[in-house]
């Protein structure tokens, strides 16, 4: 049993932190201080904490911007012409890939869009995409526009796969049903790797070999996977994904995204795309000819040059991913939020009168560090007063509260304080 010797007591919290590897790296970042106390931070699936070292890296580039001007492309410290290599062995790391396989660029909805143009190319008989019921809307709207601009109908062509009745998670059993069922017109299948809501992990590997062996594609929005779980984009055969890093990678609000392209696509440079001169090959990207000739890889994906200002905050953290490495960061969150889970089941059974249910998986395979809770015997005051307590969590509409324990930077001792926060709202509530 993962929860075998946990205790709901400061003490005992405070003992695990002592005995964690990653302690240190707490230190490594700032905590928002509200009403003159540092608040419980939860949401590092939503935005990251800022990491300290996060000025002196955009500095840096202020300064050599200062500098040199427009000659900071080649003479800068880290020229910016090829910024975003640097970035690339974090983030091929990361997620699995072989580095010629992911790139860091543009943000997550527009990557998609990209992604789509080479990768969902729908035909007279193979043209539906499967996909998760209540996905992210942005997902969702990308999924309904791609659809409509290949002249079809989105309730045709797109086929969700729903809990079923009375159930909060989505059965892979029924995935693949539904794959199977449509064989013969499936083009693509589409999942976040994270579902967002519920915090519930697909298992990529299987859904690709199952598309695959239908002759369709398979992609995955790891807007909630990347940074959280250990993910292995290459050997899961996985076709490509996106994914944002102001989420569980710390990079800032809006900040610039990444994707993966295998590299069985990428070596093939015939495949369709929409280009542009980062795109192109890079020993006569200045020669300004005429024809687009894109490079191998993912960077053949790329269109525009490289955010450098945005890019260096996201080097900061990213730098750090690499120090910790995904496996020790990994057994740490599987710790962390069982721990969550005890210290909230442990508080919440003492108050039956205020119903919260846990929908994330308990199977710590099947979930990366959220939790989602759903507030039954309440409303949205519930999460209101949380914060007001200084618990910085998030609700999504209609009744979920998400908390995600971010390994990088929350304690046990968070998640200890967390619920007595918690036992003292239930216990005036
Ligand atoms: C956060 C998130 C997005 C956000 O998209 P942007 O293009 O970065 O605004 C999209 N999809 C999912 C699943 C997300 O979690």
């Amino acid at each position: 049993d993962k929860n075998m010797n946990f205790e709901n007591h400061l003490d005992f919290a405070q003992a695990q932190d002592q005995q964690d590897e990653l302690k240190s790296y707490r230190d490594k970042f700032f905590f928002p201080v509200i009403n003159d106390k540092e608040v419980l931070y939860f949401t590092g699936n939503s935005l990251g904490l800022q990491p300290k070292a996060a000025k002196d890296y955009l500095q840096q580039e202020l300064d050599d911007w200062a500098k040199w001007g427009v000659e900071g492309h080649f003479h800068a410290k880290n020229p910016w012409v090829s910024y975003h290599e640097i970035l690339t062995p974090a983030t091929a790391s990361i997620v699995g890939a072989n580095e010629s396989e992911v790139v860091c660029m543009g943000s997550l909805t527009n990557n998609l869009h990209l992604l789509f143009v080479s990768f969902y190319r729908p035909t007279e008989t193979r043209f539906k995409i499967i996909s998760e019921a209540k996905m992210f809307p942005s997902d969702r709207y990308l999924l309904e526009t791609q659809v409509r601009h290949h002249g079809l109908d989105p309730d045709e062509a797109i086929i969700e796969v729903a809990p079923r009745d009375g159930e909060h998670l989505i059965r892979e059993e029924d995935i693949i049903q539904t794959i199977n069922d449509n064989a013969d017109s499936v083009a693509l299948v589409f999942f976040g790797g994270v579902n967002y809501f519920t915090g519930q992990v697909f298992d990529m590997e299987k859904l690709t070999q199952v598309a695959h062996s239908v002759g369709a594609l398979a992609g995955f929005d790891l807007a909630h996977a990347a940074g959280n779980i250990p993910l292995k984009l290459h050997d899961w055969n996985v076709d490509f994904a996106a994914w944002c890093t102001y989420k569980y990678l710390n990079s800032s609000a809006g900040n610039c995204a990444a994707l993966f392209v295998h590299d069985k696509h990428g070596d093939d440079t015939s495949i369709n795309r929409f280009g542009g001169w980062w795109g192109h090959n890079k020993e006569r990207r200045f020669l300004m000819e005429n024809t687009f000739e894109p490079m191998t890889g993912a960077e053949g994906w790329q269109v525009s040059n490289a955010p450098v200002m945005g890019m260096a905050v996201l080097k900061s953290s990213l730098d750090i991913f690499h120090e910790v490495g995904m496996e020790r960061l990994r057994a740490k969150s599987l710790k962390l939020t069982a721990y969550l889970e005890f210290v909230f089941n442990d508080i919440v059974k003492e108050f039956p009168n205020v119903q919260l249910e846990i929908i994330t998986p308990t199977d710590p395979e099947r979930r990366g560090c959220q939790l989602s809770v759903k507030l039954l015997g309440t409303d949205k005051s519930f999460f209101n007063a949380l914060t007001e307590a200084g618990v910085i969590a998030d609700f999504r509409e209609p009744d979920v509260v998400r908390l995600a324990p971010a390994p990088l930077y929350n304690s046990f001792e968070d998640v200890y304080r967390f619920g007595q926060t918690l036992k003292s709202l239930l216990a005036s509530w």
